[in-house]
C-alpha cells in the first residue's frame, strides 16, 4: 500500500493543517475511507476565549466527508473534559452527546462524531479510524482474534464487536493503555484505529497495518477456490444493456410503488437506480456461494447504514434474456423478491424490538447474476454512494471467505445500528432534498433556447436532466453546466435527433441506464421557415412537418411507452406557439406543424391520463433569446410579413402584448417547471399561455 505522504507538502504545515493534510491523504483512497466514513483527530494546545491554554481535542464533525474536509470541518473538544467520563462505568447516548456538546470550544461548531470519546480515550496525540477493506478481511471472520493475533502478534490489540459509543470507546482507551507496544487496534467487525505521536506516524502505521492485513490474507487465501464455479456468466455486453435499459423503468416503478411509512404515497417515495455491471461485482454475483455470503450480512455497520442488512436477489433464468417477454419475466420476478424482502424486513424488525410499521421495507440493493447489481437511492447522488458501499463490501466479503468464514452483524446487531438515533442523526446530515431531486427528466432541443432553459430549471430543482438534441456538442455543454453547478450525476448530455427513431429509442435509453426511468418529458425541439403559402416549396415543408410534428411524434411516443411501463404516472409538457391559437401570415408551414403537435398532445392526454400521464403545452410568444429558431433569415422574413424594419422586431413583438413584456426563455422555463412537478398535480390537456397576453391567442 502506497504512501501518498510527501514531505514538501506537509513541511510548513501544523496542528490543524496538518491534521486536514493527513485526512485528505486517507480520504482519497476508497479502499481506505468511503463517503463520509472513518475519522480523524488531534489532541494539541490551544487558548480558549479568554486566552488560557487548554488542552484540546480537535475529531471530525458528523457528517464531514474525510475527502474533502477542511479545517473547520473539526469541532474542538476540551479534553480533560472528556477525559473525566473515563471514570464512569457506563453513559447512555443522549448523556453522551449532551457532554460534547457541552465539551466544544467554539458553540456553534458542528456536532463532533459519534465516534469521538474512541478518539479522546486512546492516549496518543494522533488518531486514525478506518473500515478499511483490508483490515475488514480479518476482522469479519469467525474467528477474527486468532486471526489478528496471527497476523499482529503484540503489535495490535483486539476488540471483540460492540456498537460503537461510550462502552467501546471505554473498551478500547483500557485495552490500548494496557499494551504498550500496540500501535494499532483491530475491532471486530468494524475497523481500525491507529496512532502516532507524529501526523505522519499515524498515517503510515495505517498503511502498514493494512498492507500486513492484505499479505496476511493474500497467503491463506493463495490457491483456495473461494466462491465456488461461476453457475451464471454475465451476458453479453449488448444483451445486458439492452436488458438493463428495459428492466430498470419496470424496477423502479415497482420500488416506487411500495408504500413507505411517514413518506406521500407514490412519488415521495420515489427512488433513482444505480446499475453496476463492472467486472468484479458481475463475477463476484456469478458465483455459486455469493448469495450466501450476501445474505449474511453487510461488512460493518458503517457499510450497513448504506447497503441495508441485506441484499434482494432476483433469479435470470437460464435462457439469456432478450426479448420483451424475458423482461416481463424478470420484472415479475423482482416483484416477487421486492414483496418478499418487504415481508422478511418488517419481521426482522418486529422480531428485534422495532416497530415495523415505522420502516421503509425496500431492499437498497437487488442482485442479478448474469446482469450485476442494481442499487436504489433517494437520488443519484445517493445510488453512487450505495454502489460504492456495495462494491467494497463485496472485495471484503471475497477476502474474507479467502482467508476463512466470513461473519458480519447478527440480525439484532444489524437491527441495533440500523435504528440508532445517532445513527440516523448522522445520515439525515446528506443534503437535503429538493422538490424534484428524485425525478427524472430528458428535454430535446435542449442545446440552446427554450429547451436549455428549461432544462437548467428543473436541474435548479434538483431534477436529474437528460440534456438532448441534435447538436450533440451543445447539449454536452449545457449538461456539463449543470454539473457543474448541481453534481456531477445531475445531468448527461445525449445527440439525440427527434426525426430519428433509432436515435429518440437511444436517447431514451440513456436517460434509463443512467437513473432508471423518467418521470418528466419536455419535447422543446422545432425549426422555422417562413414564406407564404404559394412559394412554399415541399421540401421546406417536409423539413418543418417532420422536427415540429413528426419529431414531437416519436419523442411522445416513446416517453409514453417507458411512463407506462414504469407505472408512476408522469408528466409530457410541449413547447406549442401561441400560432398555433393566432397563426400569422407566411407561417404556414411553422404554424400548421405546431398545430399538428398540439393536437397530438391533447389526444395524448386523453389516452394516457388514466395511467395518471399528464400531458400539457406551454405556448410562448417571439422568445428570441439564445434561440435556434429566430435564424437572421427568419427575423428578415418575419419582420417584412409585419411590414417593420429587422431590428425593430423585439420591440414590436413585446409592444403588441398586453402587458408590454419582453418574454424571455426563463419565464417559458418556469410555466414548465410548474407544469412538470406536482403543483399542477391536477392538470392535463392544458395550455399555458407565455406571451404576455396577446387577446387572439387565448385559449378556449
Ligand atoms: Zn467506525
Amino acid at each position: 500500500m502506497q504512501s501518498l505522504w510527501r514531505d514538501e507538502e506537509a513541511r510548513g504545515l501544523s496542528g490543524l493543517d496538518l491534521l486536514v493534510y493527513r485526512s485528505r491523504l486517507l480520504g482519497r483512497d476508497p479502499a481506505l475511507v468511503l463517503w463520509g466514513g472513518g475519522n480523524t483527530s488531534l489532541k494539541h494546545q490551544e487558548h480558549d476565549f479568554r486566552g488560557r491554554p487548554v488542552a484540546v481535542l480537535r475529531v471530525k464533525g458528523s457528517g464531514a466527508d474525510l475527502r474533502t474536509i477542511g479545517p473547520g470541518d473539526f469541532p474542538g473538544l476540551r479534553l480533560d473534559d472528556l477525559l473525566l467520563l473515563q471514570e464512569r462505568a457506563s453513559m447512555d447516548d443522549d448523556a453522551m452527546v449532551a457532554w460534547l456538546m457541552q465539551c466544544l470550544m467554539e458553540p456553534q461548531a458542528r456536532r463532533p462524531s459519534i465516534e469521538t470519546l474512541l478518539h479522546a480515550f486512546v492516549p496518543h496525540p494522533h488518531v486514525d479510524h478506518t473500515h478499511a477493506d483490508a483490515i475488514l478481511a480479518l476482522a469479519d471472520q469467525r474467528d477474527a482474534r486468532r486471526h489478528v493475533e496471527a497476523a499482529f502478534g503484540e503489535q495490535a490489540v483486539f476488540i471483540p464487536y460492540r456498537r460503537p459509543g461510550f462502552l467501546l470507546s471505554k473498551e478500547v482507551g483500557e485495552a490500548v493503555r494496557g499494551a504498550p507496544r500496540a500501535h494499532a487496534a483491530v475491532l471486530e467487525r468494524h475497523g481500525l484505529i491507529t496512532w502516532g505521536s507524529g501526523a505522519k506516524e499515524s498515517y503510515e502505521t495505517t498503511l502498514s497495518v493494512l498492507t500486513r492485513a492484505e499479505e496476511y490474507a493474500g497467503d491463506r487465501a493463495r490457491g483456495r477456490v473461494v466462491l465456488g464455479p461461476l453457475t451464471q456468466p454475465p451476458l453479453e455486453p449488448q444483451a445486458r444493456r439492452r436488458l438493463a435499459a428495459r428492466l430498470l423503468p419496470r424496477l423502479r416503478g415497482i420500488l416506487s410503488r411500495v408504500p413507505v411509512p411517514g413518506e406521500a404515497e407514490g412519488p415521495g417515495s420515489r427512488v433513482v437506480l444505480r446499475w453496476d455491471d463492472s467486472d468484479d461485482l458481475l463475477d463476484f454475483v456469478g458465483r455459486e456461494a455469493a448469495p450466501a455470503l450476501a445474505l449474511a450480512g453487510p461488512a460493518t455497520p458503517d457499510h450497513l447504514m448504506y447497503t441495508r442488512v441485506r441484499p434482494a436477489i432476483v433469479a435470470l433464468h437460464d435462457a439469456p434474456p432478450a426479448g420483451e417477454e424475458d423482461t416481463d419475466r424478470l420484472a415479475a420476478a423482482c416483484e416477487r423478491e421486492v414483496a418478499k424482502f418487504a415481508d422478511w424486513y418488517r419481521l426482522f424488525v418486529r422480531k428485534h424490538g422495532g416497530a415495523a410499521a415505522a420502516a421503509d421495507p425496500r431492499p437498497r440493493v437487488l442482485l442479478v447474476p448474469g446482469l450485476g447489481a442494481i442499487v436504489a437511492g433517494r437520488d443519484a447522488r445517493h445510488a453512487r454512494i450505495v454502489a460504492d458501499v456495495l462494491r467494497h463490501g463485496t472485495q471484503v466479503m471475497m477476502a474474507a471467505a479467502g482467508l476463512g468464514e466470513y461473519r458480519s452483524l447478527t440480525l439484532q446487531e444489524a437491527h441495533d445500528i440500523e435504528f440508532w438515533p445517532l445513527e440516523l442523526y448522522r445520515m439525515s446530515l446528506a443534503p437535503k432534498e429538493a422538490e424534484l431531486s428524485r425525478r427524472v427528466a430528458l428535454v430535446t432541443g435542449a442545446a440552446r433556447g427554450i429547451g436549455r432553459a428549461a432544462a437548467l430549471r428543473l436541474a435548479e430543482a434538483g431534477c436529474h436532466v437528460a440534456v438532448t438534441d441534435r447538436d450533440a456538442e451543445g447539449a454536452d455543454a449545457v449538461a456539463e453546466e449543470i454539473r457543474a453547478r448541481h453534481g456531477t450525476d445531475r445531468a448527461l448530455g445525449v445527440r439525440l435527433d427527434v426525426t430519428d427513431e433509432a436515435s429518440v429509442a437511444a436517447g431514451f435509453e440513456a436517460a434509463a441506464l443512467a437513473w432508471g426511468g423518467l418521470d418528466i418529458v419536455v419535447s422543446s425541439a422545432g425549426i422555422a421557415h417562413v414564406s407564404p403559402v404559394e412559394r412554399l416549396e415541399r421540401s421546406d415543408w417536409d423539413r418543418v412537418m417532420l422536427v415540429n410534428a413528426t419529431g414531437h411524434f416519436l419523442v411522445s411516443r416513446e416517453a409514453v411507452r417507458i411512463l407506462k411501463a414504469q407505472g408512476t404516472g408522469g408528466s409530457i409538457v410541449v413547447i406549442g406557439s401561441k400560432n398555433v391559437l393566432a397563426p400569422g401570415k407566411d407561417f404556414g408551414a411553422y404554424s400548421a406543424s405546431k398545430a399538428a403537435q398540439v393536437q397530438l398532445a391533447r389526444v395524448l392526454a386523453i389516452e394516457a391520463g388514466s395511467d395518471r400521464i399528464r400531458v400539457n403545452l406551454v405556448h410562448p410568444d417571439a422568445v428570441f433569446q439564445d434561440s435556434g429558431l429566430w435564424s437572421d433569415e427568419v427575423r428578415q422574413e418575419r419582420a417584412r410579413a409585419h411590414g417593420i424594419a429587422p431590428e425593430g422586431l423585439e420591440e414590436f413583438y413585446r409592444k403588441r402584448n398586453l402587458l408590454g413584456e419582453k418574454v424571455t426563455a426563463e419565464d417559458v422555463a418556469e410555466a414548465v417547471l410548474w407544469l412538470a412537478s406536482d403543483r399542477s398535480l391536477k392538470t392535463t390537456g392544458c395550455i399555458l399561455t407565455v406571451d404576455g397576453g396577446l387577446r387572439e391567442a387565448f385559449p378556449r
